[in-house]
Order: C-alpha cells, then sequence, then structure tokens
C-alpha cells in the first residue's frame, strides 16, 4: 500500500546508531572488529547465514528489544520463557537456545553472565576459543533465530483484523526494509491506506532516514498529504499527523502511483494477517516476497 524510496542506505545507518563510538573514531579495536567482519564473510557457509551473523553481529536483529527501543513494538518479553527479548537472549541465554546448543557437537562452555548482544557471546568466544567449527556455530544461531520468526506466524483470519504494508527501497530499488502491520480494528480502504502512510513514515523516521519519496497508489490520500485538496473526514487525524512527522525529514515527496507498481507493499499488507503483531524486515527479504 505504500513505499518509501530512499537515498540513504539504512544498514549503514543502523550500523552508525548501534556503534557510535565507531563512528567517532573512539572505538580502541578498530582491528578487532575488521578481524570480525573478516571471520563473517569468510565462513563457508550460505550467503543467507553470513548475512545473519553481520546482522546479528551489528545489532540489528528486529528482536522485540531492538523494536521496542525504535517504538515499533508493544513489549520487549520473550514469548517462549518471559525473559527480555534481546539478541543474546533469543541466540544463547533463552531455555530454547540452551537446549539446541547443547544437543550440537560444539560443546561450547557455559558462560556466567549472558549478555545482552549476541555479539559480545562472537567476541567471547573468538578471543578464548577461536578454533571452534565456524559454520555450525553460525547455522545453529542462523537456526534459532528463523524459528523464533516462523514461530511468531499466525493465523488471524476469522478477527477481521487488517493489515498495513510498508516496504523501503534505497535509489537503485533494491529492497531495504519492510513492515507488515495487523491493526486491532477494521479499517474501511481509505482509512488503510491513510494509516499506511502514517506507519511508513513512522518507520523511515525509526530508521533515521533523511530524505524520503513517499509512494502510494491511494490518490486522495496523496493529495490531501500535499495539500491539493481537503482530506476527507475520516482521515483527517491521520493525514494531520503525518503531516507533522513529515518535518523531521529534511526533505520529502509524495508520489502517486498505480496499484501495479505498489504491488511488493500490498503483499506486505496481506501477510500482516499472518503476523501477531508487527513484523519487519532490516537488509532482508521477507519470505512472502522471495516467492
Ligand atoms: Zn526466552
Amino acid at each position: 500500500m505504500f513505499t518509501v524510496n530512499s537515498a540513504y542506505k539504512v544498514a549503514q545507518t543502523l550500523l552508525r546508531e548501534a556503534h557510535p563510538k565507531l563512528e567517532r573514531g573512539e572505538c580502541s579495536d578498530t582491528a578487532g572488529m575488521k578481524s570480525l567482519w573478516k571471520q563473517i564473510w569468510s565462513l563457508n557457509c550460505p550467503n543467507k547465514v553470513r548475512m545473519f551473523m553481520w546482522r546479528a553481529c551489528s545489532n540489528i536483529l528486529p528482536t522485540k528489544y531492538q523494536l521496542r527501543a525504535r517504538c515499533i513494538g508493544r513489549d520487549d518479553v520473550c514469548d517462549l520463557c518471559g525473559g527480555c527479548e534481546t539478541s543474546g537472549h533469543i541466540l544463547w541465554g533463552c531455555k530454547v537456545a540452551r537446549e539446541v546448543w547443547s544437543n550440537t557437537r560444539l560443546k561450547l562452555p557455559l558462560l556466567k553472565v549472558i549478555p545482552r548482544d549476541f555479539v559480545d557471546i562472537v567476541w567471547d568466544f573468538l578471543e578464548r576459543w577461536p578454533r571452534i567449527n565456524w559454520e555450525l556455530f553460525a547455522a545453529t544461531a542462523w537456526g534459532l533465530w528463523n524459528n523464533r520468526n516462523s514461530g511468531r506466524h499466525r493465523v488471524f483470519k476469522e478477527l477481521g483484523c487488517c493489515g498495513v504494508g510498508v516496504v523501503i527501497k534505497n535509489e537503485y530499488g533494491q529492497l531495504m526494509g519492510a513492515m507488515s502491520k495487523k491493526c486491532d480494528f477494521s479499517l474501511r480502504a481509505l482509512e488503510a491506506e491513510a494509516k499506511a502512510i502514517e506507519e511508513g513514515i513512522i518507520f523511515a523516521r525509526e530508521l533515521s532516514l533523511r530524505t524520503v519519496i513517499l509512494e502510494s497508489d491511494a490518490q486522495v490520500v496523496v493529495k490531501s498529504l500535499t495539500e491539493k485538496s481537503m482530506a476527507p473526514s475520516s482521515i483527517i487525524m491521520v493525514i494531520e499527523g503525518a503531516k507533522l512527522s513529515l518535518r523531521g525529514f529534511d526533505s520529502w515527496v509524495d508520489n502517486h502511483i498505480c496499484r501495479i507498481e505498489n504491488s511488493t507493499a500490498h503483499i506486505m499488507a496481506q501477510n500482516a494477517r499472518f503476523v501477531s503483531d508487527v513484523n519487519v524486515w532490516v537488509e532482508d527479504t521477507p519470505p512472502v516476497i522471495e516467492q
């Protein structure tokens, strides 16, 4: 329903947020970071596993903890044990993760304290047990992450909920982020389009994008946003809120596109029926789009 085309690379922005010390040149262990990235990219495993390890160690996995920190999610409680759902928890500390790791051939040691971030666990092992089977380690962590996400897909079609879909692409048209969000109430088409615009703007702001091109196939919404015509009363509050949020960008342009051009965002909206609240993909392609 709604697409944000960004001129900025989402991943780089997130990396800067996750590692502000690196950005300011304060990190005393730049060589260590380099060796970590080298280790990850030289893993002899599928690219999606390497990409996952890179995201996990860059602290940009959309865990509940991360989403809540960006005001996207409602809570950060682990669905399986009630702990705080950080990357360190999902991939190491949670009882399910402990069970999985203990059944691998890796025979990894117990950690006295479970770090919040998965990258700190990787650091620890790299320093103390550099010769472990890193391919098996990465594949196990990747499996834990994917199990967790597939467990969240539930069908809500009986509830009469509606969903909004957001897609973020860079200036080359490459997918940088996507979101499926379920709304708690049934919206009519126009209201759903306005809600999608609002969610897209919030998502783009959470990713610290500065310049955006908003694309929607709902002409009424686009015209209301650019003040070419008065917004219908049912969406006036959402439109006014969206206009306020847009002041946070350096610049923005609003485009009306036809429905077929916006098909990826429509798929994400339909996919919202299968998520419990909100699913966000950053630097990753949602399975529904990959198919
Ligand atoms: Zn847990």
